[in-house]
């Protein structure tokens, strides 16, 4: 049976998959760094780590989390000091790397921890070993970590095996799900800038998800933290786990086309992403075969030379001039959304 871990009131491995991005302001400077916090956490994020290198950021911690709107998690590599301190200050979980963390350090990390009852995240990535080590190598270093923990005296882990590539990634996670029933975070390291970082993240992150694997995600990209929500929410609908959200599907356009199809589903897109509800939207370049291929639409649009096809799985519901047809359909969308 697959354990639930508690951050404050906020499961891991209940079965919704969470996402999670990590701030890249000074995390001594409470201030930037919970403007961040408020920006991810309106973007959709369900948890926030911040990193703690030292004790400015873990006295931090304690302003931090008063005011964050999300449990906060804290980064620990090296000193362990910050993460004593990050823990008395109201910290939700800490994530550390067994390998970069010294024997007393770590036993003084688990100690508190178990006090505090806060969970940790074993995250071992592959960069941070000394050798070049296989995916199998990698999970038996993440579960003798997950062990020395337990024998510690704490239990209320999450496990992570990150590499920075897609294939090992996939290969390490899957042999780790089979042997472990601690939630796991998924997600490649430095996977790189948005365009690769994501394919990569979507190739591996995705292979995992579509298997039933991983319970909170992360897709590391390198720049703003905001667009880690987005893509990681973008991943969770083109994996089927995400449902409740408008579909904007849209023909690839031909000779036959007579409106913008690209800049309409693409302003359609963006005015409905804050709508929780399952429907399907298409914009189609032409009455001739628009309103036959969009027949699985909810509501769609079928382009003609001045006026266009308003229609409805397939029914004509009104026609409307070009300029009219971005208000046409954002207002059917708004009354359905409202319903
Ligand atoms: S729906 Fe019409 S415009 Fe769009 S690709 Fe098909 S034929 Fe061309």
């Amino acid at each position: 049976m697959k354990k639930v871990i508690y951050l404050k009131n906020k499961p891991i491995g209940d079965g919704k998959i969470t996402i999670q991005s990590m701030t890249n302001t000074p995390t001594c400077d409470a201030e930037k760094t919970l403007s961040q916090i408020n920006a991810l956490a309106e973007a959709g994020a369900d948890f926030v780590r911040v990193s703690v290198p030292d004790l400015a950021s873990a006295d931090a911690v304690k302003e931090i989390c008063l005011k964050s709107p999300l449990p906060v998690i804290g980064d620990i590599h090296f000193a362990y000091e910050p993460a004593l301190r990050a823990i008395e200050n109201g910290i939700a979980k800490i994530r550390i790397n067994p390998s970069n963390m010294p024997e007393k350090g770590l036993k003084a990390v688990v100690r508190m921890c178990a006090e505090y009852k806060v969970p940790i995240r074993v995250g071992v990535n592959k960069g941070s070993v000394k050798k070049n080590v296989t995916p199998q190598e990698l999970v038996s270093l993440t579960l003798d970590a997950a062990k020395k923990i337990e024998d510690l005296g704490w239990d209320r882990l999450v496990l992570a095996v990150k590499t920075s590539d897609p294939s090992e990634t996939v290969k390490a996670y899957r042999l780790l799900y089979e042997k472990t029933d601690y939630p796991l975070h998924i997600g490649l390291t430095e996977a790189g800038t948005p365009k690769y970082g994501l394919l990569k993240s979507a190739i591996s992150i995705g292979s995992l998800l579509i298997d039933g694997i991983g319970d909170t995600v992360r897709v590391s990209l390198t720049g703003d933290p905001i667009q880690e929500i987005y893509a990681a929410k973008d991943l969770l609908i083109a994996c089927g786990i995400e449902k409740n959200f408008v579909d904007v599907i849209s023909c690839p356009t031909c000779a036959r086309t007579e409106i913008d199809v690209e800049n309409l589903a693409l302003r359609i897109q963006k005015l409905t992403s804050k709508i929780k509800k399952s429907l399907k939207i298409a914009v189609m370049g032409c009455v001739v075969n628009g309103i036959g291929e969009g027949k699985s639409a909810d509501f769609g649009v079928a382009g003609g030379k001045k006026k266009s096809i308003i229609f409805a799985k397939g029914d004509i519901l009104k026609t409307v001039p070009n300029e009219e047809i971005e208000s046409a359909l954002i207002g059917l969308i708004e009354e359905y959304a409202d319903e």
